[in-house]
């Protein structure tokens, strides 16, 4: 069997020239005589793959000169710690919440200060986008903090919130590099690659030079001040050096791809054509108000359950995989990140008209 086309929100899909690329360098990467699994940090050798990453990173999202761009490790996850541990000075933060990622970064906050919900789509089970024009923003609010792309619900924002003159902090980890992103608008935005970038292992968080200062709360661990890793380049001790070539490659396919502005294209162009089919089945039906659909990940149901499993089983036999919904949703979900072809969406399409014809 070979390649199947692959739904999964996270590890996903990779570009297949990516792959390829990376097969081709594993023994010898450039005639160094080792692959990059196998080589020191501290090599000259690395320390070209890191800077050029970081490079063709900025070049691709437009990084200003005052922002920095860390390489790290512990997920998004870790972020949710980190964040107010380093930008909380008034113990005060605005959470938005829209879905689990958004909750579990609250409750993350919750540990160091007091953090609260300003803002909350629980009531819809989170099919929806709140208004985010005039929130209860506290005075002394230390930042106000999103999650952009909401991979479980598939909600994305469409307009960023109006934050009152507070820092916005973002949760970018399932739309990163999907659509072009006006970064002065952010005081910090970190992705965890492995759901539209690269492999598991890695978060990229791009923040504001002036708020990486030695100012953190106390008992911050040296490895969780952004500052550690800002003087250091992102060397400060090892890190994960397979993950950072990998998205290197990838940064260098966007750009031949023709960057954000020809993704942002692309992806709307894939999900239109899962969108209107789903907006004219009998079948099936998305989960998420229209104007919050998000274009990375595509929730939808039929309401019945054996139906769904049906499908998603039939789906696999087909090379269609992973299109089994979050458990909090039910029903399926399709994730369509940047290297998942037309055609992959083109096929899924098909599938789901011939199973509707089959079924109804
Ligand atoms: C997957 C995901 C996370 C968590 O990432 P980990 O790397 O597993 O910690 C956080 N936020 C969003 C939006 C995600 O999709």
């Amino acid at each position: 069997m070979g390649r199947v086309y692959n739904f999964s929100a996270g590890p996903a899909v990779l570009p297949e020239e990516v792959l390829k690329e990376a097969q081709a360098d594993m023994l010898d990467y450039k005639g160094c005589g080792m692959s990059v699994m196998e080589m020191s940090h501290r090599s000259a050798m690395f320390d070209n793959i890191i800077k050029e990453a970081e490079k063709d990173f900025r070049e691709l999202v437009g990084v200003p000169d005052n922002y920095k761009v860390l390489f790290l490790q512990g997920g998004g996850s870790l972020q949710f710690a980190q964040i107010p541990m380093n930008l909380m000075k008034n113990r005060v933060a605005d959470y938005i919440v829209t879905g689990n990622w958004a909750k579990k970064a609250l409750a993350e906050a919750e540990i160091y200060g007091d953090a609260k919900a300003v803002a909350s789509s629980a009531d819809k089970n989170f099919t929806y986008i709140p208004d985010c024009s005039d929130l209860p923003i506290r005075e002394n609010a230390d930042y106000v903090y999103i999650c952009e792309n909401n991979t479980i619900y598939g909600t994305e924002y469409k307009k960023l919130p109006n934050t009152k003159g507070k820092l916005l902090v973002a949760d970018v980890s399932s739309n990163f590099l999907s659509r072009p992103i006006d970064v002065e608008k952010y005081g910090l935005f970190f992705g965890g690659v492995q759901k539209n970038v690269g492999p598991a292992g890695m978060v990229i968080t791009v923040i504001r030079e002036d708020l990486v200062t030695d100012d953190v709360l106390p008992g911050t661990p040296t490895m969780m001040k952004y500052k550690t890793q800002a003087d250091k380049d992102s060397l400060y001790n090892t890190p994960n050096c397979w993950c950072i070539y990998i998205c290197g490659l990838v940064f260098k396919w966007l750009k031949n791809m023709g960057g954000l502005e020809e993704m942002n294209k692309r992806n709307e162009k894939k999900a239109a054509l899962l969108y209107d089919y789903l907006d004219q089945s009998k079948l099936f039906k998305g989960t998420v108000r229209k104007e919050d659909r998000s274009l990375m990940n595509v929730p939808f149901v039929t309401g019945d359950k054996d139906m769904d499993a049906k499908f998603v089983a039939e789906a696999k036999a087909a090379g269609l995989e992973n299109l089994k919904g979050h458990r909090t949703v039910g029903g399926m979900r399709a994730s369509i990140y940047n290297a998942m072809p037309y055609a992959g969406v083109q096929k899924l399409v098909e599938f789901m008209d011939k199973f509707e014809k089959e079924n109804s």
